[in-house]
């Protein structure tokens, strides 16, 4: 059995206090929960203060991205070590803004997952085609490069510290979500991927989140299906009793 995972990634939005209050609202609405779990991304400014109040609680925290070196003359960049210093004990890796906005290529990605783990952090690695890809038959051709590429030299126990994000970009603050079964074909596709490059029991291991405009009223049908194993949530993280309810959907 997989345990099902909800993450909320915050992206760069809320200062401070507004962190530490929605941590707050979160960590009442989810006081007793168990057989999912749950991860709260804030963008890496006010981690440490979420980290601080989520402290006791069952609710981990994710960086939302690191570069591949402990430390150096990399300007503007973090380093996992700088996350776990911080409180993180996850990061994602290669979400779709990272890679159209910021051009980070599969290449980089799998230099970035490598260290992370190597490091100690857990990863929520992403993946996901355009809505030109999707439209032009190319999907199952990106999904399999960037999970070829971007797992490329993970060891068998590396695995267990990672999570897969079936992020379809079209989706992501659109509004528009996949259908579950658009979810669920995408989510047989990758493990199947994962199968046939790594091994059965990998791709049997591996959970599968879906991420794309997921809503507390969608998420129920989402989470339902049978290869997909969590949420990555945007906009609806946003807000404590959404989220939440993203989470019960989950159980
Ligand atoms: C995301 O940013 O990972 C995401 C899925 O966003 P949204 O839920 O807003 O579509």
């Amino acid at each position: 059995m997989r345990t099902p995972i909800i993450a909320g990634n915050w992206k760069m939005n809320k200062l401070t206090a507004d962190a530490v209050a929605l941590a707050e609202g979160l960590n009442a609405q989810l006081s007793e929960f168990s057989g999912v779990e749950v991860v709260v991304s804030p963008v890496a400014t006010v981690l440490s203060a979420v980290a601080s109040s989520l402290e006791g609680s069952a609710i981990e925290v994710s960086g939302q991205n690191c570069y591949h070196a402990e430390s150096g003359a990399y300007t503007g960049e973090l380093s996992p070590q700088m996350l776990k210093d911080a409180g993180a004990t996850w990061t994602i890796i290669g979400h779709s803004e990272r890679r159209q906005i910021f051009g980070e290529n599969d290449a980089l990605l799998n230099e970035k997952l490598k260290f992370a783990l190597a490091s100690g952090l857990k990863v929520m690695f992403c993946i996901g085609e355009t809505l030109e890809e999707r439209e032009g038959g190319t999907m199952g051709a990106v999904l399999t490069r960037q999970l070829v590429d971007g797992l490329a030299g993970l060891s068998d126990a590396d695995f267990e510290n990672v999570v897969v994000a079936y992020e379809p970009v079209w989706a992501i603050g659109t509004g528009v979500v996949a259908t579950p079964q658009q979810a669920e074909d995408a989510h047989a596709f990758s493990r199947n991927v994962v199968k046939e490059n790594f091994n059965a029991t990998i791709a049997d291991g591996l959970r599968i989140q879906y991420g794309g405009s997921v809503k507390a009223d969608n998420a129920a049908e989402l989470l339902g299906q049978a290869n997909v194993d969590g949420a990555l949530v945007g906009g609806a993280a946003l807000d404590a009793e959404g989220f939440a309810a993203i989470v019960r959907a989950a159980l």
